[in-house]
């Protein structure tokens, strides 16, 4: 999703730079016109695509310095105790390696502990 926004802003402002270049060949007016447009769309788009990154992030250390009570989680393999060393985020996700059975496995959506 994020990449996308990324990509599609890029492209856009892409075409608006190139249209704007074009506008030196000739009918420079409406060509200025519609670059800008292109050009401010883009940026928009990665403006936005750039403001939803630091509010996950934000989430994602809540959620591990917060509410987490070490002694009540548990590896989903072996039932084993998991210290907070075991818990990491990466990628977008919150990771859990085992120390006990060695199964690394995401934990997807709202931690149960
Ligand atoms: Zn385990």
């Amino acid at each position: 999703m994020k990449t996308w926004a990324y990509l599609i802003g890029g492209l856009l402002g892409l075409v608006g730079v190139i249209f704007i270049i074009a506008a030196g060949q000739g009918n420079a007016i409406p060509r200025i016109v519609i670059g800008l447009v292109l050009l401010g769309a883009g940026i928009f788009v990665a403006r936005i695509a750039r403001m939803k990154v630091p509010d996950q992030r934000i989430i994602q250390e809540i959620d591990l310095s917060g509410d987490v009570r070490p002694e009540e989680m548990k590896c989903n393999a072996c039932g084993g105790p998991l210290d907070k060393d075991s818990v990491s985020v990466r990628a977008g996700g919150i990771f859990v390696d085992c120390p006990y059975c060695g199964t690394s496995y995401q934990i997807e959506e709202e931690p149960k502990w």
